[in-house]
């Protein structure tokens, strides 16, 4: 419709609005929804079990509900066995770490995120950071790393030896055509009609070829099957933690290496306000892990928030926005084989869920909620929109069931 300025100025004097005057109706979509009284709980992706009790000891002493959260996935940040977070996270396809993390702290209604961040651990601190010290929401790359050398944040090289050798595998192994891997000269090589057929190999040779290679590139037994499994599936891994106290007080937090072996600049879900995190204590908080890509498009962490405050239930509201990713591909379960998500849902009276695309990766995999409410940290099985597990992607045959250990 086209508005003529003469009309246009008729219908503002017809309706005038005061500046800073609401709209009609307008603050309605803000509303708060308290169900019942508030109470101390942690929810977190199943790797921050480990660091429950220390978070809650926190937040049941005073803590505010972001360090208490912080202090959940810097469990995970800091440990170089966990490679798929922080230090020893598995690298991009150039062998270089990128960390992402994104933060929501009720009480201020602040929000600060960091992407593609390279040499600093801890890049949930950082997106704290970016509130305390920023006018800013969201810093990425070179521009964050600097920031956080600027905030007194260590630079470090994030990768392990074991991190870094699981790459080397999977250089290798996608390299027939250039010059990683042996050359002519190495007793190793083969010529090429050789390599050809090694690709070619049956899954179980494969591992084997593989498992051998990993030993030459002096990966510890213990973890050569393991590397194995990241060279022929590069898996996804993330931590998310939202924390409530009884004063009503939430905020929520997610920190990642993200895909392994990603596209350098690529970022996923996790520093993105709204997919991988999303808080408002007036209704509740919400975060996720699984295929980044997939949960941006349907903005997860946002939506579940969203549907709290229409007054869906937690279990209902995280299971709505997996409905949201099937319906994005028409429900075609040949391509949903092969994308597995998980959200983590806290409404600010307390009430929770897990839930998850999948059951999980495997009957050893199942994907888990952490919870501390008082009594025990402990670890929930999610609530599954579709019954059985993920395909990993690549879709690659299954390594043999003795194998398949992470
Ligand atoms: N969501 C993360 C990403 O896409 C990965 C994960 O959660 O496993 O980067």
């Amino acid at each position: 419709m086209k508005i003529s300025r003469r009309g246009f100025l008729g219908s503002a004097v017809a309706t005038p609005v005061v500046a800073g005057t609401l709209v009609a109706g307008a603050a309605s979509g803000a509303a708060p929804t308290r169900r019942g009284a508030a109470r101390d709980i942690i929810v977190a992706a199943g790797n921050g079990l480990p660091y429950l009790d220390r978070a809650y000891a926190l937040l049941t002493s005073g803590g505010d509900t972001l360090d208490a959260a912080i202090a959940v996935v810097t469990g995970p940040e800091d440990d170089p066995e966990d490679d798929s977070v922080g230090l020893g996270g598995l690298p991009n396809e150039e062998g270089v770490v990128e960390l992402d993390a994104c933060c929501m702290h009720g009480p201020t209604r602040r929000a600060g995120s960091v992407g593609a961040v390279r040499n600093i651990r801890n890049v949930s601190k950082v997106a704290k950071a970016v509130i305390e010290h920023t006018g800013h929401v969201m810093l990425v790359g070179e521009g964050a790393e600097r920031f956080a050398v600027a905030m007194g944040f260590p630079r470090e090289n994030l990768l392990t030896e074991r991190s870094r050798k699981i790459w080397l595998l999977w250089k290798e192994t996608h390299s027939t055509s250039d010059w990683w891997g042996p050359g002519p000269a190495s007793p190793g090589w083969r010529p090429p009609a050789a390599a050809r057929e090694a690709r070619n190999l049956s899954p179980a040779a494969r591992v084997d070829s593989l498992y051998a290679r990993a030993m030459e590139l002096g990966i510890e037994p213990g973890h050569g099957l393991g590397a194995v499994r990241r060279v022929l599936f590069p898996p996804t891994g993330t931590i998310h933690c939202s924390a409530l106290n009884a004063r009503g007080e939430m905020s929520g937090i997610t920190t990642t290496s993200g895909l392994a072996f990603k596209l350098p600049g690529r970022c996923g879900d996790s520093p993105v306000i709204g997919a991988g995190c999303f808080t408002d204590q007036d209704v509740g908080s919400a975060g996720a892990t699984g295929s980044g890509e997939e949960n941006i498009r349907v903005a997860g962490a946002h939506t579940i928030v969203e549907n709290l405050r229409r007054g869906m239930e937690p279990l209902e509201a995280g299971l709505d926005a997996l409905k949201r990713i099937v319906r994005n591909y028409n429900g075609d379960m040949t391509r949903l084989k092969y994308i597995d998500m998980t959200y983590y849902v806290l409404r600010n009276d307390g009430a929770y869920a897990g839930v998850s695309l999948w059951e999980g990766y495997g009957p050893t995999e199942p994907h888990h909620i952490a919870v501390h409410d008082g009594t025990k940290a402990r670890a929930e099985r999610t609530v599954a929109l579709f019954k059985g597990w993920s395909d990993e992607f690549p879709p690659t045959p299954s390594l043999p069931p003795e194998r398949a250990t992470k």
